[in-house]
């Protein structure tokens, strides 16, 4: 018997109970990382559920055995086989390999109906690929429609996530005649905001990683449990491959204070040169927060970033007297951190699929939404802010404890360029 066949007969046998099929996963791994696929394919031939040991295998796997196994299993479902395994490995590859689909956009089409996925679902990332041909097909198909029949408003809402102009914006007015749709949901799940008739995009789709230093490191492992600290080491969104990064300051306190307790910002990330990131900033920006306030004393705290790019709370977040926080915290540790080009398999990423095993403090690409998507009005011009960066629970601080949003959810900083005013809030389950 192989290794692999081994550790799924055990599993099918005893299920958790004296078994670990984590640790005999990650020690396969050590052996020969490519057995992963092998793993998971033979995974796929039994009528399992899904388990987080096979998520964190695929995690860890290489991104030529990845793309093996979920081109495996399209044939597969495009063959006509359906199990709920088979489906989820889908759903990662929308995120993760969203090009596996290009030869059957109607089958995408067909599984997402199958699959009673609407909204906030990891498969609509598929649509991120869908490329112009079949955009321009199906919108040639809605001519034929006074209104639209159920499958071309499936079509519709693929072509608004595809992001391709103009036909985005067609599908957005076809959208809009339907009074069942909820357009403005669906305008936030593909990212967007409508200014005078014109699709803004709410993000740009340049991620980078925050590569975090030694002393980071080493205090944000030393929080996690031995199987998550080997499958940290060793995936892929907190280890690129590349060697130079651009050095970030991450931690201490800001120049300015908070204007509701009146304490000292906390810095979360000094930048240099944002334009490089693609952040429309001609200076410095300076995104710091207070974490005792943030969204437990007000939902979105709002900054107004002076010419050097630091914040100062907005005019209307400036209290006379100080407010008392319920949770008064130290800052985060002060560190030298550098940020990556997302790897490409990993641009987009899912708060819940995570599960902690991914770093989602990036700056820049979509937003991992814990809830649902939500982008605040600037204070000034009352415009949708854009999302510039995302920041994880598990950060260090000063103190050597360990940050949590809430119970342990992320937080989302926006920037409208026109005002340079930044807004931070966090989200948890
Ligand atoms: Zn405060
Ligand atoms: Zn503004």
């Amino acid at each position: 018997m192989t290794p692999a066949l081994d550790i799924l007969d055990r599993f099918e046998r005893l299920g958790w109970k004296g078994n670990d099929p984590m640790s005999q996963m990650l020690e396969l791994r050590r052996e020969q990382p490519t057995i992963l696929g092998e793993l998971v394919t033979l995974f796929l031939d039994r009528a399992l559920p899904t388990n987080t040991f096979i998520d964190a295998a695929l995690d860890l796997m290489d991104d030529d055995t990845y793309s093996q196994l979920v081109g495996h299993a399209w044939q597969r479902v495009r063959q006509g086989e359906r199990s709920r395994a088979l489906i989820e490995i889908l759903e990662g590859a929308a995120l993760q390999l969203p090009s596996l689909f290009h030869d059957d956009w109607e089958l995408v089409l067909q599984l997402s109906v199958e699959s009673h996925v609407k909204f906030h679902q990891p498969f609509l990332q598929a649509w991120r690929e869908l490329d112009e041909e079949t955009v321009l097909d199906w919108c040639r198909h809605f001519e034929d429609f006074a209104s639209l029949a159920e499958r071309d408003r499936d079509r519709a809402i693929a072509i608004l996530l595809s992001r391709h102009e103009p036909s985005a914006r067609k599908a957005l007015s076809l959208l809009s005649t339907d009074p069942d749709d909820d357009v403005q949901d669906l305008l936030l799940v593909a990212g967007y905001a409508l200014d005078d008739g014109v699709l803004r995009s709410l993000h740009n789709e340049a991620p980078h990683h925050i590569r975090f230093d030694s002393r980071q490191w080493r205090l944000m492992q030393a929080q996690q449990p031995e199987w998550i600290r080997e499958i940290r080491d060793n995936q892929a969104s907190w280890q690129p491959a590349a060697t130079n990064g651009s050095a970030v300051v991450m931690g201490g306190v800001a120049a300015h204070p908070c204007g509701l307790c009146h304490q000292p910002l906390h810095r979360l990330l000094r930048i240099a040169e944002p334009r490089n990131l693609g952040i429309a900033c001609e200076t410095d920006l300076e995104l710091a927060t207070c974490l005792s306030c943030e969204t437990w004393e007000e939902d979105i705290l709002f900054f107004r970033h002076d010419r050097d790019g630091r914040p100062i709370p907005h005019p209307s977040q400036q209290r006379k007297e100080a407010q008392t926080s319920r949770f008064p915290a130290e800052p985060l540790l002060e560190a030298e951190a550098h940020l990556f080009a997302a790897p490409r398999r990993w641009e987009r990423q899912d708060w819940g699929a995570s599960n902690n095993r991914q770093n989602l403090s990036r700056v820049g690409g979509a937003p991992s939404w814990v809830q649902t998507p939500s982008y605040p009005d600037c204070p000034d011009c009352e415009k949708p802010m854009p999302f510039i960066a995302q920041f994880d629970s598990g950060l260090p601080q000063s103190d050597e404890s360990e940050w949590l949003w809430g119970s342990g959810g992320c937080s989302y900083a926006f920037w409208c360029p026109d005002c340079r005013i930044s807004a931070h809030f966090w989200q948890c389950t």
